[in-house]
């Protein structure tokens, strides 16, 4: 772009989307919302003769079972006609095999970006790191990033050929790369996290460690996701009243804009950038609402409502069958079941080892997704608590096997996704290690065999759990979790 041009430049972001593709039950929120807002914000710039960039910061997949069971089609498809230029891939973008995140791609059309992701056997990265877009004569070069926790997180089975390198070098690299085709702007898109002052505790570094360590001047902004973070600062912390607010404050380090829009589709992240003399200002900022509009919608934007509603009204056939009945709450809640054990835990360890004659069980409570209130239970509910299609694992175990896995398991940190929830068997935590294991009450005996319920996802190393699907002792029946959660409520009930 010639340095005498002046170019208004909106960027529209979203991230973590989580299958959300459908409007709440008070009509907001949901991919209709989102496109007509996008439409009207699209008319306002060109009205300006501006130009508008739209991207998705990663993890559109897993979260709603309308999404899960059409493994994000709906989602996918509707981004396509919705204009995105490109996604970074998301951790959870892995909730699925290598084959279906092809298919996704093909869906979407636009780049599934990540710079810092190989694959193993052939050391090649394994998404195309960077692309480039023309934007009223503007060339803005864009590349992604994905979390290295991905490897922690996510399932190591469906990981196993990847390998995530450490972002800051690999961005580093194709920074340089870039730089070679002379972009007026550059953005990074990752799926990192947003720790504020770069306090990211036992999670892998975010984007305000990125920004520190890149050479000032060769990113313009950083779009993140992960953390579902309203990137809004004020004095000596994230500003709470955001809302209140028209504008966001978005972060800045090292001269790099930092922005996130929270979460599953609830805002859009708007910035007014003005281009002039080279340089990029930012003029406004925004987290919007995504809430039903009361104008006209265009036909593009109803078309799209027809689309997804075709999607909808199949999934919710299948959805809102009465599996069971439950007297009381089944408490799954992420702030309750990662800190104690609950009945939800209890619940879904007494199905795991029913199907597998199981001693006792074991499950990380960050794969428990929700509660399920008293009343009728649906398959919706049943998925909405297991969304990841893990299998029913179970192992053979010695006494002594016994303690020394608990003595990895049962020390996870409470507040964590790993923290464990046990059915069928206690014991007291003393001095870092376990004592008086008892399994349906009776004292542990340390030759003895015992067997031990599991999800794949824990089996298989999920959470840093001790690998258990190369012992000996170790089946997978493969049955997926909610299904056999499913069916033990249907026998069972009411619970
Ligand atoms: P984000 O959606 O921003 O990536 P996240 O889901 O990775 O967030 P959390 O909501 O904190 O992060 O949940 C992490 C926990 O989710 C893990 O500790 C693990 O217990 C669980 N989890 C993640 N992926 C899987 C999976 N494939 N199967 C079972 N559990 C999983
Ligand atoms: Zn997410």
């Amino acid at each position: 772009q010639s340095r005498d041009e002046t170019v208004f430049l909106t960027v529209l972001h979203t991230n973590d989307h989580h299958g959300a593709y459908w409007q709440d039950k008070e009509g907001n929120n949901g991919l209709v919302n989102r496109f007509a807002m996008i439409e009207r914000i699209r008319n306002e710039v060109a009205a300006q003769g501006g130009a508008v960039l739209l991207l998705d910061a990663g993890d559109v997949n897993t979260g709603t079972p309308e999404s899960d069971l059409l493994l994000a089609e709906p989602d996918f498809k509707a981004m396509a006609k919705m204009g995105y230029d490109a996604m970074t891939v998301g951790n959870h973008e892995f909730d699925n095999t290598h084959d279906i995140l092809q298919r996704q791609q093909g869906w979407a059309g636009f780049p599934f970006l990540s710079a810092n992701i190989y694959n193993n056997k052939t050391s090649h990265r394994a998404f195309t790191p960077y692309a480039f877009f023309e934007k009223k004569g503007l060339k803005i070069g864009v590349l992604g990033l994905t979390s290295v926790d991905t490897r922690i997180v996510g399932s190591k089975a469906i990981l196993a050929n990847l390998d995530f390198r450490p972002h800051v070098s690999e961005a580093r690299k194709v920074l340089a790369e870039m730089a070679k085709e002379k972009p007026d702007v550059v953005i990074a898109l990752t799926h990192l996290g947003y720790y504020y002052d770069g306090k990211h505790g036992s999670s892998a570094p975010g984007d305000v460690e990125l920004a520190r360590e890149l050479p000032p001047g060769s990113v313009d902004m950083i779009i993140g996701g992960h953390t579902h973070t309203a990137v809004c600062v004020g004095d000596k912390a994230l500003d709470a009243d955001w809302r209140k607010h028209a504008d966001c404050k978005p972060d800045r380090q090292n001269g790099i804009w930092i922005m996130q829009a929270l979460d599953s589709g609830r805002y859009l992240g708007r910035a007014d950038f003005i281009w002039q003399k080279g340089q990029l200002t930012l003029k406004r900022y925004q987290l919007l609402p995504v809430v039903a509009s009361t104008e006209a919608e265009t036909p593009a934007v109803q078309a799209l409502y027809t689309l997804l509603q075709g999607y909808k009204k199949h999934i919710d056939t299948q959805l809102s069958v009465p599996v069971g009945m439950f007297r009381q709450t089944f408490e799954g809640d992420r702030d309750v079941v990662r800190s104690q054990q609950t009945n939800m835990g209890q619940l879904i360890i007494a199905a795991q080892m029913d199907k597998t004659q199981a001693d006792f069980g074991v499950i990380s409570s960050g794969s428990i997704r929700s509660s399920i209130s008293a009343g009728p239970v649906t398959y919706r509910d049943v998925l909405k608590v297991q969304p990841f299609g893990n299998s029913v694992t179970y192992v053979a175990l010695t006494g002594k096997e016994i303690i020394d896995y608990l003595n990895v398991v049962a020390f996870k940190t409470a507040g964590s996704g790993a923290y464990a929830q046990f059915h069928n068997i206690a014991f007291d935590r003393d001095n870092g290690k376990v004592a008086h294991v008892t399994i349906s009450g009776k004292p542990l005996e340390m030759d003895k065999t015992y067997r031990m319920s599991l999800p794949s996802y824990n089996a298989t190393g999920g959470d840093g759990y001790p690998e258990l699907n190369q012992h000996s002792g170790y089946v997978n029946t493969g049955y997926i979790d909610a299904e056999v959660l499913k069916s033990y409520i249907a026998r069972k009930y009411p619970l």
